[in-house]
Protein backbone atom coordinates (compact mmCIF):
# COMPACT_ATOMS: atom_id res chain seq x y z
CA UNK A 1 0.00 0.00 0.00
CA UNK A 2 1.10 3.21 -0.64
CA UNK A 3 2.17 5.51 2.02
CA UNK A 4 1.69 8.95 1.76
CA UNK A 5 0.96 11.98 4.29
CA UNK A 6 -1.72 13.92 2.24
CA UNK A 7 -5.52 12.14 2.16
CA UNK A 8 -6.34 9.91 -0.16
CA UNK A 9 -9.27 11.67 -1.59
CA UNK A 10 -11.01 15.12 -1.59
CA UNK A 11 -10.73 18.34 -3.17
CA UNK A 12 -10.18 20.45 -0.12
CA UNK A 13 -6.65 21.92 -1.03
CA UNK A 14 -7.24 21.51 -4.13
CA UNK A 15 -4.72 22.61 -7.43
CA UNK A 16 -4.67 26.04 -7.76
CA UNK A 17 -5.10 28.51 -11.17
CA UNK A 18 -1.52 26.60 -12.60
CA UNK A 19 -2.21 23.25 -11.69
CA UNK A 20 -0.97 20.67 -9.75
CA UNK A 21 2.46 18.71 -11.49
CA UNK A 22 2.48 14.68 -9.96
CA UNK A 23 6.28 14.03 -9.90
CA UNK A 24 7.29 10.49 -9.74
CA UNK A 25 10.74 9.98 -9.25
CA UNK A 26 11.44 5.72 -9.52
CA UNK A 27 14.42 4.21 -7.80
CA UNK A 28 15.72 0.69 -8.11
CA UNK A 29 13.68 -0.28 -5.49
CA UNK A 30 11.19 2.35 -4.75
CA UNK A 31 9.08 5.32 -5.91
CA UNK A 32 8.90 8.54 -4.29
CA UNK A 33 6.21 10.49 -5.44
CA UNK A 34 4.78 14.26 -4.78
CA UNK A 35 1.91 16.35 -5.82
CA UNK A 36 2.82 20.10 -6.31
CA UNK A 37 0.31 22.77 -6.90
CA UNK A 38 1.28 26.09 -8.22
CA UNK A 39 0.67 28.50 -5.53
CA UNK A 40 -0.99 32.05 -5.86
CA UNK A 41 -0.76 35.95 -5.67
CA UNK A 42 2.07 35.97 -2.69
CA UNK A 43 1.70 32.31 -1.85
CA UNK A 44 4.56 29.69 -2.55
CA UNK A 45 3.61 26.10 -4.49
CA UNK A 46 1.56 23.61 -2.38
CA UNK A 47 3.24 20.35 -1.62
CA UNK A 48 -0.51 17.92 -1.43
CA UNK A 49 0.77 14.60 -1.09
CA UNK A 50 4.18 12.67 -0.83
CA UNK A 51 4.95 9.36 -0.01
CA UNK A 52 7.31 6.39 -1.02
CA UNK A 53 6.62 3.28 -2.07
CA UNK A 54 9.42 0.93 -1.00
CA UNK A 55 11.72 -1.98 -1.09
CA UNK A 56 9.71 -2.98 -4.49
CA UNK A 57 9.86 -6.54 -6.01
CA UNK A 58 10.85 -7.86 -2.41
CA UNK A 59 9.42 -10.13 -0.80
CA UNK A 60 7.69 -8.07 2.34
CA UNK A 61 7.95 -5.35 -0.12
CA UNK A 62 5.07 -2.46 -0.72
CA UNK A 63 5.01 -2.96 -4.57
CA UNK A 64 5.65 -6.25 -6.70
CA UNK A 65 7.19 -3.91 -9.26
CA UNK A 66 7.17 -0.60 -10.50
CA UNK A 67 4.38 -0.97 -12.41
CA UNK A 68 2.20 -1.77 -9.42
CA UNK A 69 3.82 1.03 -7.11
CA UNK A 70 2.78 3.66 -9.90
CA UNK A 71 -0.57 2.02 -10.09
CA UNK A 72 -0.94 2.33 -6.21
CA UNK A 73 0.15 6.15 -6.23
CA UNK A 74 -2.73 7.07 -9.14
CA UNK A 75 -5.38 5.52 -7.55
CA UNK A 76 -4.34 7.36 -4.17
CA UNK A 77 -4.28 10.29 -6.27
CA UNK A 78 -7.74 9.36 -7.38
CA UNK A 79 -9.80 12.50 -7.02
CA UNK A 80 -7.09 14.89 -7.24
CA UNK A 81 -7.08 17.37 -10.25
CA UNK A 82 -3.61 16.69 -11.74
CA UNK A 83 -2.14 18.97 -14.96
CA UNK A 84 0.74 16.28 -15.93
CA UNK A 85 3.28 14.06 -14.55
CA UNK A 86 7.26 14.63 -14.55
CA UNK A 87 9.23 11.57 -14.45
CA UNK A 88 13.19 11.78 -12.76
CA UNK A 89 15.46 10.01 -15.62
CA UNK A 90 19.20 9.52 -14.47
CA UNK A 91 20.87 9.27 -17.37
CA UNK A 92 20.02 11.35 -20.53
CA UNK A 93 22.85 10.09 -22.63
CA UNK A 94 24.07 13.50 -24.84
CA UNK A 95 20.33 13.34 -26.66
CA UNK A 96 18.16 14.50 -23.47
CA UNK A 97 19.62 17.77 -23.05
CA UNK A 98 16.42 19.80 -21.29
CA UNK A 99 12.77 18.46 -20.26
CA UNK A 100 10.76 16.47 -23.10
CA UNK A 101 7.54 15.81 -23.64
CA UNK A 102 7.49 11.50 -23.58
CA UNK A 103 6.29 9.91 -26.84
CA UNK A 104 7.41 5.92 -27.47
CA UNK A 105 10.29 6.81 -28.65
CA UNK A 106 11.80 9.03 -26.18
CA UNK A 107 10.37 5.83 -23.83
CA UNK A 108 12.78 3.65 -25.90
CA UNK A 109 15.50 6.19 -26.49
CA UNK A 110 15.61 6.24 -22.05
CA UNK A 111 15.45 2.46 -21.97
CA UNK A 112 18.72 2.15 -24.36
CA UNK A 113 20.56 4.22 -21.80
CA UNK A 114 19.95 1.76 -18.87
CA UNK A 115 23.65 0.93 -20.35
CA UNK A 116 25.03 3.54 -18.35
CA UNK A 117 22.73 3.56 -15.49
CA UNK A 118 21.77 -0.31 -14.91
CA UNK A 119 19.63 0.28 -11.87
CA UNK A 120 18.19 3.61 -12.44
CA UNK A 121 16.41 4.41 -16.32
CA UNK A 122 14.54 0.66 -16.51
CA UNK A 123 12.86 1.48 -13.08
CA UNK A 124 12.10 5.41 -15.03
CA UNK A 125 10.96 3.20 -18.09
CA UNK A 126 8.74 1.16 -16.12
CA UNK A 127 7.15 3.96 -13.95
CA UNK A 128 7.24 5.87 -17.56
CA UNK A 129 4.63 2.90 -19.06
CA UNK A 130 2.85 2.79 -16.30
CA UNK A 131 1.71 5.95 -15.70
CA UNK A 132 1.31 6.17 -19.68
CA UNK A 133 -1.39 3.65 -19.00
CA UNK A 134 -3.43 4.46 -16.30
CA UNK A 135 -3.18 8.34 -16.89
CA UNK A 136 -3.41 8.93 -20.92
CA UNK A 137 -4.68 12.08 -21.12
CA UNK A 138 -2.22 13.64 -19.60
CA UNK A 139 1.03 15.31 -20.33
CA UNK A 140 3.88 13.03 -19.63
CA UNK A 141 7.38 14.53 -19.44
CA UNK A 142 10.81 13.05 -18.74
CA UNK A 143 13.74 15.02 -16.55
CA UNK A 144 17.07 14.13 -16.82
CA UNK A 145 19.86 14.05 -14.31
CA UNK A 146 22.08 14.62 -17.01
CA UNK A 147 20.55 17.83 -18.62
CA UNK A 148 21.99 20.94 -17.16
CA UNK A 149 26.06 19.41 -17.70
CA UNK A 150 25.05 19.47 -21.32
CA UNK A 151 26.81 23.41 -21.66
CA UNK A 152 30.08 21.06 -20.41
CA UNK A 153 32.70 22.11 -23.08
CA UNK A 154 34.63 19.13 -25.17
CA UNK A 155 37.88 19.78 -22.98
CA UNK A 156 36.05 18.80 -19.85
CA UNK A 157 33.51 16.07 -21.03
CA UNK A 158 36.32 14.39 -23.43
CA UNK A 159 38.27 11.14 -21.87
CA UNK A 160 41.41 11.13 -22.97
CA UNK A 161 40.84 7.73 -24.99
CA UNK A 162 41.21 6.14 -28.27
CA UNK A 163 38.76 8.73 -30.33
CA UNK A 164 37.29 6.33 -32.29
CA UNK A 165 36.90 4.11 -29.59
CA UNK A 166 35.12 6.74 -27.54
CA UNK A 167 32.62 7.81 -30.32
CA UNK A 168 31.58 4.26 -31.18
CA UNK A 169 30.44 3.76 -27.42
CA UNK A 170 29.53 7.10 -26.56
CA UNK A 171 32.18 7.02 -23.57
CA UNK A 172 32.67 10.91 -22.14
CA UNK A 173 31.51 12.83 -19.64
CA UNK A 174 27.85 12.92 -18.91
CA UNK A 175 27.76 14.38 -15.33
CA UNK A 176 24.56 13.97 -12.84
CA UNK A 177 22.92 15.69 -9.68
CA UNK A 178 21.67 17.97 -12.61
CA UNK A 179 17.96 18.64 -11.67
CA UNK A 180 19.24 19.33 -8.41
CA UNK A 181 21.81 21.40 -8.98
CA UNK A 182 20.06 23.77 -10.99
CA UNK A 183 17.39 24.16 -8.39
CA UNK A 184 20.47 25.16 -6.07
CA UNK A 185 22.23 28.00 -8.13
CA UNK A 186 18.74 29.60 -8.82
CA UNK A 187 18.16 29.56 -4.57
CA UNK A 188 21.66 30.42 -4.38
CA UNK A 189 21.27 33.44 -6.74
CA UNK A 190 18.50 34.16 -4.80
CA UNK A 191 19.90 34.48 -1.32
CA UNK A 192 22.80 36.45 -2.95
CA UNK A 193 20.27 38.80 -4.36
CA UNK A 194 22.15 38.68 -7.94
CA UNK A 195 21.19 36.95 -11.23
CA UNK A 196 22.26 33.25 -11.54
CA UNK A 197 24.00 34.08 -15.20
CA UNK A 198 26.18 36.36 -13.47
CA UNK A 199 27.41 34.22 -10.90
CA UNK A 200 30.52 31.62 -10.45
CA UNK A 201 30.35 29.11 -8.14
CA UNK A 202 31.20 25.64 -6.50
CA UNK A 203 28.25 23.19 -6.10
CA UNK A 204 29.29 20.69 -3.56
CA UNK A 205 26.06 18.02 -3.55
CA UNK A 206 26.89 15.70 -1.28
CA UNK A 207 24.21 13.43 -0.28
CA UNK A 208 25.09 9.34 -0.38
CA UNK A 209 26.02 10.08 -3.98
CA UNK A 210 28.48 13.24 -4.03
CA UNK A 211 29.31 15.13 -6.71
CA UNK A 212 31.19 18.44 -7.22
CA UNK A 213 30.12 21.32 -10.15
CA UNK A 214 31.81 24.62 -11.23
CA UNK A 215 29.21 26.83 -12.73
CA UNK A 216 30.15 29.61 -14.31
CA UNK A 217 27.73 32.33 -15.43
CA UNK A 218 25.17 29.96 -14.44
CA UNK A 219 26.08 27.08 -16.73
CA UNK A 220 27.90 23.81 -15.87
CA UNK A 221 31.59 23.26 -17.46
CA UNK A 222 32.92 20.92 -15.25
CA UNK A 223 31.32 18.43 -13.22
CA UNK A 224 32.93 15.21 -10.86
CA UNK A 225 30.88 12.76 -12.20
CA UNK A 226 31.37 10.71 -15.21
CA UNK A 227 30.35 8.56 -17.76
CA UNK A 228 28.50 7.37 -14.76
CA UNK A 229 27.87 8.50 -11.41
CA UNK A 230 30.63 6.21 -9.86
CA UNK A 231 33.82 8.90 -10.46
CA UNK A 232 34.71 11.93 -8.48
CA UNK A 233 34.57 12.41 -5.01
CA UNK A 234 34.12 9.84 -1.73
CA UNK A 235 30.97 8.57 -1.22
CA UNK A 236 28.82 6.49 1.01
CA UNK A 237 30.03 2.67 -1.34
CA UNK A 238 31.54 4.60 -4.30
CA UNK A 239 34.79 5.44 -4.01
CA UNK A 240 35.14 8.37 -6.47
CA UNK A 241 38.41 8.80 -8.45
CA UNK A 242 40.97 5.81 -8.33
CA UNK A 243 43.28 5.10 -10.35
CA UNK A 244 42.27 2.56 -13.31
CA UNK A 245 44.92 0.22 -12.89
CA UNK A 246 43.59 -0.53 -8.81
CA UNK A 247 40.61 -2.37 -10.66
CA UNK A 248 43.01 -4.39 -13.69
CA UNK A 249 45.53 -4.87 -10.39
CA UNK A 250 42.50 -6.40 -8.18
CA UNK A 251 41.63 -8.52 -10.98
CA UNK A 252 44.85 -10.40 -11.68
CA UNK A 253 46.15 -10.16 -7.85
CA UNK A 254 43.08 -10.56 -5.94
CA UNK A 255 41.31 -12.94 -8.81
CA UNK A 256 38.26 -11.09 -8.69
CA UNK A 257 35.84 -10.76 -12.10
CA UNK A 258 34.88 -7.48 -13.44
CA UNK A 259 31.76 -7.72 -11.86
CA UNK A 260 33.25 -8.02 -8.79
CA UNK A 261 35.70 -5.45 -9.07
CA UNK A 262 32.49 -3.24 -10.03
CA UNK A 263 31.21 -4.23 -6.72
CA UNK A 264 34.06 -3.27 -4.78
CA UNK A 265 34.01 -0.02 -6.70
CA UNK A 266 30.44 0.45 -6.26
CA UNK A 267 29.05 -0.99 -3.40
CA UNK A 268 32.35 -1.86 -0.54
CA UNK A 269 34.04 1.00 -1.67
CA UNK A 270 34.07 5.24 -0.13
CA UNK A 271 32.96 5.46 3.16
CA UNK A 272 31.97 1.65 3.57
CA UNK A 273 35.02 0.69 2.46
CA UNK A 274 37.27 2.76 4.53
CA UNK A 275 35.75 2.40 7.60
CA UNK A 276 32.64 -0.22 7.69
CA UNK A 277 29.37 2.92 8.17
CA UNK A 278 28.54 4.19 4.98
CA UNK A 279 26.13 6.93 6.89
CA UNK A 280 28.34 9.91 7.44
CA UNK A 281 25.96 10.22 10.80
CA UNK A 282 27.77 7.06 11.72
CA UNK A 283 31.17 8.12 10.76
CA UNK A 284 31.16 11.42 12.23
CA UNK A 285 29.94 9.94 15.77
CA UNK A 286 32.78 7.51 16.26
CA UNK A 287 35.64 9.69 14.50
CA UNK A 288 34.47 11.73 17.75
CA UNK A 289 35.00 9.18 19.90
CA UNK A 290 38.76 8.96 18.67
CA UNK A 291 38.23 5.47 16.18
CA UNK A 292 40.94 6.34 13.90
CA UNK A 293 39.52 4.31 10.97
CA UNK A 294 35.97 6.27 11.40
CA UNK A 295 38.85 9.09 11.32
CA UNK A 296 40.56 8.70 7.98
CA UNK A 297 37.44 8.16 6.33
CA UNK A 298 36.32 11.41 7.62
CA UNK A 299 39.64 13.05 6.11
CA UNK A 300 39.86 10.96 3.19
CA UNK A 301 35.81 12.58 2.03
CA UNK A 302 37.01 15.91 3.28
CA UNK A 303 40.58 16.10 1.66
CA UNK A 304 38.56 14.93 -2.10
CA UNK A 305 36.03 17.83 -1.61
CA UNK A 306 38.99 20.46 -0.89
CA UNK A 307 41.32 19.44 -4.19
CA UNK A 308 38.38 19.41 -6.37
CA UNK A 309 37.27 23.34 -5.19
CA UNK A 310 41.15 24.18 -5.85
CA UNK A 311 40.93 22.74 -9.33
CA UNK A 312 37.25 24.08 -10.25
CA UNK A 313 38.74 27.78 -8.91
CA UNK A 314 40.93 27.37 -11.33
CA UNK A 315 38.60 25.93 -14.12
CA UNK A 316 36.29 28.75 -13.42
CA UNK A 317 39.34 31.77 -12.53
CA UNK A 318 36.94 33.95 -10.62
CA UNK A 319 34.51 32.39 -8.00
CA UNK A 320 31.56 33.98 -6.27
CA UNK A 321 29.96 31.35 -4.17
CA UNK A 322 31.12 27.89 -2.68
CA UNK A 323 27.83 26.40 -1.82
CA UNK A 324 26.82 22.84 -0.08
CA UNK A 325 23.60 20.95 -0.56
CA UNK A 326 22.02 17.28 0.39
CA UNK A 327 22.37 14.84 3.29
CA UNK A 328 25.76 15.96 4.46
CA UNK A 329 26.48 19.51 2.44
CA UNK A 330 23.49 20.62 4.56
CA UNK A 331 23.74 19.04 7.53
CA UNK A 332 27.07 18.46 8.50
CA UNK A 333 28.94 21.54 9.99
CA UNK A 334 31.98 19.28 10.37
CA UNK A 335 32.30 18.14 6.97
CA UNK A 336 31.58 21.61 5.52
CA UNK A 337 34.57 23.29 7.80
CA UNK A 338 36.79 20.21 7.15
CA UNK A 339 36.65 20.34 3.02
CA UNK A 340 36.86 24.61 3.90
CA UNK A 341 40.27 24.05 5.89
CA UNK A 342 43.47 25.71 4.61
CA UNK A 343 41.54 27.62 1.82
CA UNK A 344 41.75 31.30 3.38
CA UNK A 345 44.31 31.49 0.46
CA UNK A 346 42.10 31.31 -2.03
CA UNK A 347 39.22 33.83 -0.05
CA UNK A 348 37.22 30.91 1.50
CA UNK A 349 36.53 31.30 4.88
CA UNK A 350 33.56 29.80 7.27
CA UNK A 351 32.52 31.66 10.46
CA UNK A 352 32.17 28.79 12.79
CA UNK A 353 29.52 30.33 14.34
CA UNK A 354 27.52 30.33 11.76
CA UNK A 355 28.89 27.34 10.66
CA UNK A 356 27.45 25.40 14.03
CA UNK A 357 24.19 26.72 13.51
CA UNK A 358 21.22 24.56 12.36
CA UNK A 359 19.22 25.55 9.68
CA UNK A 360 16.19 24.75 7.21
CA UNK A 361 16.77 27.65 4.87
CA UNK A 362 19.23 29.09 2.30
CA UNK A 363 21.98 31.01 4.36
CA UNK A 364 25.58 32.35 4.31
CA UNK A 365 28.21 30.63 6.64
CA UNK A 366 31.11 32.92 5.54
CA UNK A 367 32.38 36.12 7.39
CA UNK A 368 30.31 39.19 6.41
CA UNK A 369 32.54 40.66 3.36
CA UNK A 370 34.59 37.36 2.19
CA UNK A 371 35.48 37.35 -1.54
CA UNK A 372 33.84 33.86 -1.83
CA UNK A 373 30.34 33.64 0.07
CA UNK A 374 29.70 30.10 1.59
CA UNK A 375 26.39 28.95 1.36
CA UNK A 376 24.41 25.94 3.11
CA UNK A 377 21.24 25.82 0.23
CA UNK A 378 19.02 22.82 0.54
CA UNK A 379 17.94 21.33 -2.52
CA UNK A 380 14.72 19.86 -3.25
CA UNK A 381 14.73 17.64 -6.40
CA UNK A 382 11.06 17.35 -6.94
CA UNK A 383 9.93 20.86 -6.63
CA UNK A 384 12.85 21.80 -9.09
CA UNK A 385 10.78 18.94 -11.48
CA UNK A 386 7.81 20.62 -10.75
CA UNK A 387 9.01 24.02 -11.14
CA UNK A 388 10.81 22.81 -14.84
CA UNK A 389 7.68 21.08 -15.57
CA UNK A 390 5.50 24.26 -15.35
CA UNK A 391 7.90 26.59 -16.69
CA UNK A 392 8.15 23.89 -20.05
CA UNK A 393 4.22 23.31 -20.36
CA UNK A 394 3.70 27.15 -19.33
CA UNK A 395 1.53 26.63 -16.32
CA UNK A 396 0.74 29.73 -14.58
CA UNK A 397 1.36 30.53 -10.65
CA UNK A 398 4.30 30.19 -8.55
CA UNK A 399 6.03 26.91 -8.60
P1 LIG B 1 20.39 10.65 -1.25
O1 LIG B 1 21.63 10.84 -2.08
O2 LIG B 1 20.01 9.22 -1.06
O3 LIG B 1 19.25 11.56 -1.63
P2 LIG B 1 20.67 12.38 1.08
O4 LIG B 1 20.83 13.63 0.32
O5 LIG B 1 19.48 12.22 1.93
O6 LIG B 1 20.86 11.08 0.21
O7 LIG B 1 21.98 12.24 2.02
C1 LIG B 1 22.20 11.11 2.80
C2 LIG B 1 23.47 11.36 3.64
O8 LIG B 1 23.28 12.51 4.45
C3 LIG B 1 23.82 10.19 4.59
O9 LIG B 1 25.19 9.91 4.51
C4 LIG B 1 23.51 10.80 5.94
O10 LIG B 1 24.35 10.27 6.92
C5 LIG B 1 23.79 12.25 5.74
N1 LIG B 1 23.14 13.05 6.77
C6 LIG B 1 21.82 13.24 6.98
N2 LIG B 1 21.63 13.99 8.09
C7 LIG B 1 22.85 14.26 8.59
C8 LIG B 1 23.34 14.99 9.74
N3 LIG B 1 22.50 15.57 10.58
N4 LIG B 1 24.67 15.06 9.92
C9 LIG B 1 25.52 14.47 9.08
N5 LIG B 1 25.14 13.78 7.99
C10 LIG B 1 23.82 13.68 7.74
Amino acid sequence: MARGDGEAAGHHGGAGSGGAVLVLNAGSSSVKYRLIAAGTGRNGPQHLVRGQIERIGEPDGEAGDHAEAVGQVVEQLRDRPVTAVAHRVVHGGDRFREPVQIDDATLIAIEELARWAPLHNPAAAAGIRAARTALPQLPQLALFDTAFHATLPPAAFTYAIDRELAQQHGIRRYGFHGISIQYVVGETARLLQRPATQLNMIVLHLGNGASATAVADGASVDTSMGLTPLEGLVMGTRTGDIDPAVAFYLARAAGLNLDEVERQCQKHGGLAGLCGDNDLRAVQSRAVQGDPQAQLALDVYCHRIRKYIGAYHAVLGRLDAVVFTAGVGENSPVVRAGSLTGLQPLGITVDHALNDTRGSTARLISPIGSPVAVCVVPTDEERAIAQQTAAKLGLAGNW
